[in-house]
């Protein structure tokens, strides 16, 4: 009984959430630009609806009464888990002054208008005082949260909880060692063609392609739908409704088909969550506000990306399913075979832009990022000297020059928005996402499906392993029973080499 007030709650909370959700998506997809105004305030409110349906004395009593009811259930139980996830997330909320979250709030509106404009005239400086007041509302909300060897470990672990800023350290020197060497071999290696990727591919059979290729992934269309945004991005309102976008060029195959693979592989977990999680606090990210069924957002990139990359790069996959594409597209690829297919799709380029990076380059641009938050969160670098210091990391870890700071420093978004901490998810997503594919493609069942283009054994491992537990257990936990290890660079280092010695024909004893 007193469980089942404590589930209501969480369910309100939940259903509150995916509300926002549906605002959010409404508001990338449908919306016309006029109603941005008016539809930000929607969403701050029912965010803070939420809030306070989750920090009400009435969750608070129910709390405390189903931790006295399931005190006896094992301490993994989906009950004892999600009671342990509330109070956890109670605390971090009431440890938050109001003043501060309602600051960073504003600022988040104000200072992403800023950045938009210093973007687009190419002008650091208008957005220094901007960046500065949320690094400084940063630093703050790290003492508040609390932290033992770094403020930054405070923020990291809203985004990627249980991991830290050492072992971002150890990770990042790790592929540095492994990657800077392929990526110079590469440098000097014949390109290969691309010129088929640049044709006309007319937008009705692009979008056909979306939908066959993720169906072909075992993505549930009656469960969900496809539609389309300028930045990609996958959304559930629960495991029924699970949504992704893509973005469509009509001189460029590439960016529907990336952004399909890469959407599908996010819609996967989120399908593949167990129904009886349904509305509660499993699907529920309480800290930061937001439905998902995935446990951390570098899990759910490692799903993204062994999809997207494991799966829908590899020359298997092209020599499999090209014939999908060339049917749809006689004129375009008429002349290319399905392994120069796969070629282009996975070339390497090394450029300034993270969005726009191949594989094996994308992690040097999370290095850069993250190296320069924790040094702006510990205070040893200003505001002032950030693009001076990124132009300098870019040049020492990829030889890109940026000429400008809107191909630099100003690139990317979430900065504006107060996200500081969130760039480590995706080089813990690649590196988890190596590992957790190597182990299912031990399984003899897994390899035999995929070598016949039937994903349908790897997506029920992964269910297994990953997708049905929702939040259930913690990132390390779950990698640890998927695979035996914690986070381990090794595979990553071995699949990329592997692929791009195969791909740029290197001499592989060098
Ligand atoms: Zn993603």
């Amino acid at each position: 009984m007193s469980y089942a007030v404590f589930s209501e709650r969480m369910g309100l909370v939940n259903d509150l959430l995916c509300t926002v959700s549906l605002l959010q998506w409404d508001f990338r997809t449908q919306m016309a630009s006029g109603g941005a105004e008016t539809r930000s305030h929607q969403i701050a409110s029912v965010t803070m609806s939420a809030r306070e349906a989750l920090l009400a004395v009435e969750t608070r009593r129910a709390v405390d009464a189903a931790d006295t009811a399931t005190s006896g259930l094992a301490p993994d139980s989906i009950e004892r888990r999600s009671i342990a996830d509330a109070r956890a997330a109670i605390a971090v909320h009431d440890a938050i002054p109001e003043a501060l979250l309602r600051r960073r709030t504003e600022l988040a509106t104000t200072a992403h208008n800023v950045w938009a404009e210093a973007r687009r005239t190419n002008d650091f400086a208008l957005f220094a005082p901007s960046l500065a007041e949320t690094v400084a509302l940063s630093q703050q909300l790290a003492e508040a949260i609390g932290y033992r060897d770094t403020p930054y470990d405070a923020l990291i672990s809203l985004y990627e909880p249980g991991t830290t800023s050492a072992d971002l350290t150890v990770l990042f020197a790790q592929l540095k060692a492994g990657l800077q060497p392929l990526v110079a071999q590469i440098a000097g290696a014949k390109r290969p063609r691309t010129d088929f990727l640049y044709r006309l591919y007319p937008l009705a059979e692009q979008r056909q392609l979306v939908r066959q290729l993720s169906q072909t992934l075992g993505y549930d269309h009656d469960r969900g739908r496809i539609d389309e945004a300028v930045h990609p991005f996958e959304v559930s309102f629960g495991r029924d409704d699970v949504r992704f976008t893509t973005r469509y060029n009509s001189n460029c195959i590439v960016p529907s088909v990336q952004g399909a693979l890469h959407e599908t592989g996010h819609a996967l977990y989120e399908q593949g969550v167990d129904p009886a999680l349904q509305r509660g606090a499993l699907v529920t990210d309480l800290v930061g506000l937001y439905a998902v069924g995935g446990i951390s957002f570098g899990t759910h990139e490692s799903q993204s990306r062994l999809w997207e990359n494991h799966i829908g790069r590899s020359r298997q996959f092209w020599e499999l399913h090209f014939g999908m594409a060339r049917d749809l597209f006689p004129e375009a690829l008429g002349d290319t075979t399905p392994e120069e297919f796969w070629r282009a799709f996975s070339a390497v380029k090394p450029g300034p832009i993270r969005v726009e990076a191949d594989e094996l380059t994308y992690d040097f641009h999370i290095m850069v990022r993250v190296e320069l938050e924790r040094a702006l969160i510990e205070g040893s670098m200003q505001v002032a000297d950030l693009p001076e210091a990124w132009n300098a990391a870019m040049q020492a870890g990829l030889g890109v020059t940026v000429a400008e700071d809107q191909l630099g420093v100003l690139q990317d978004v979430h900065w504006s928005t107060g996200q500081i901490g969130t760039f480590c998810n995706y080089t813990v997503g690649n590196v988890m996402a190596a590992q957790i594919f190597a182990e299912a493609r031990s399984q003899p069942g897994v390899a035999k499906g995929i070598e016949r283009g039937d994903y349908g054994p790897l997506r029920g491992w992964l269910t297994e392993a990953l997708y049905r537990h929702g939040r259930r257990f913690d990132r390390k936990t779950v990698l640890l029973q998927a695979t035996g290890n914690g986070d381990d660079t090794r595979p990553y280092l071995r699949y990329l080499t592997e692929k791009y010695t195969e791909l740029y024909q290197l001499d592989a004893s060098t």
